[in-house]
């Protein structure tokens, strides 16, 4: 799936109409030499392992206090020395039975935990619904490469590595998500498209690196068995069902004013900024022009 995803993303930027070619190399050759990480550490399931993993933690019977402040100690060296690189981990910095995933800028490396490989993201036995779900989460996390920060970083570096026009180009097209993003709220409760543009961002280019890359399949298998129940439903719009469907949440009138405070946008409206801003989405379900899911207005892309 992940070598699907990496292909995909490849004919994508190479695909596009403002990139040039340096441009696209450069892009191609970050994403070829990322790197997945899947599971869990692996001194969880080995005792020695275990041991080094924690060697000089203090853990005293009985002394709950003074333990808990070993502990923190530990953690606190541990993260200032990877600060000074004198510690590269091979770590997974959080607990892998968290449904999470996440990347790493620095190290260039996308980690999915065991907490996120399992029903109902992942296993779904059809892969319509694994790509609508997990193969658009490795899209998503791939393009954090692409981002606003991911973009400065190089081999590990920060630096300049665009020029003035490049920068110009996806600047404004960001500015398209942005401007949109931030009409996304309920009444007064905005979405600040400034502080989600990243998600926003790897949400777009997760979407449609990942709907390429199962129609990429699907044209080598030349079909999908139906799933029973929904046999009046096309394999693509399988997989719209599957993204939708990662993306539903109970939200209170209290959680509101919490949500849109987060990097990421609310997950009602993470959906429906990518649907919207999706050609093909419009083309797989057949929307009119000038209905809510494909509204006369200019989408946003950014590649
Ligand atoms: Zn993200």
């Amino acid at each position: 799936m992940f070598l699907n995803i990496k292909t995909a993303f490849t004919s994508i930027i190479k695909s596009s109409t403002w990139l040039k070619d340096e441009e696209k190399n450069l892009i191609i050759d970050k994403a070829e030499k990322i790197v997945l990480k899947t599971g869990y550490p692996k001194e969880v399931i080995d005792k020695d392992l275990m041991e080094k993993y924690y060697e000089g933690v203090e853990i005293r019977e009985g002394q709950f206090l003074l333990n808990a402040a070993n502990i923190s100690r530990w953690t606190m060296r541990k993260n200032l020395a990877y600060i000074t690189k004198t510690y590269i981990p091979d770590d997974y910095f959080i607990n892998p039975t968290i449904i999470n995933a996440y990347y790493i800028k620095y190290n260039n490396i996308v980690t999915f935990l065991t907490g996120y490989l399992q029903f109902p993201f992942y296993d779904l036995g059809h892969d319509a619904l694994n790509y609508g779900s997990t193969a658009f989460s490795v899209g998503h996390e791939l393009h954090h490469a692409f981002d606003t920060q991911g973009l400065m970083i190089k081999d590990g570096k920060v630096g300049d590595w665009w020029n003035i026009t490049f920068q110009q180009q996806f600047d404004n097209r960001k500015k398209c998500f942005t401007n949109k993003y931030s009409q996304y709220g309920w009444g007064n409760i905005k979405v600040n498209g400034n502080r989600t543009i990243d998600e926003d961002l790897a949400d777009h280019g997760g979407l449609r690196t990942s709907l390429l890359a199962y129609q990429n399949i699907l044209k080598l298998k030349g079909s999908e068995l139906k799933l029973p129940g929904f046999e009046n439903y096309t394999s693509e719009q399988l997989f719209f069902l599957s993204f939708a469907n990662s993306f539903c949440m109970e939200t209170t009138e209290a959680d509101k004013i919490t949500l849109v405070q987060d990097v990421h946008t609310p997950l009602n409206f993470r959906l429906i900024g990518t649907v919207t801003n999706s050609e093909e989405f419009s083309r797989i379900w057949n929307c009119r022009n000038g209905t809510k899911m494909n509204p006369n207005e200019q989408r946003c892309s950014l590649w």
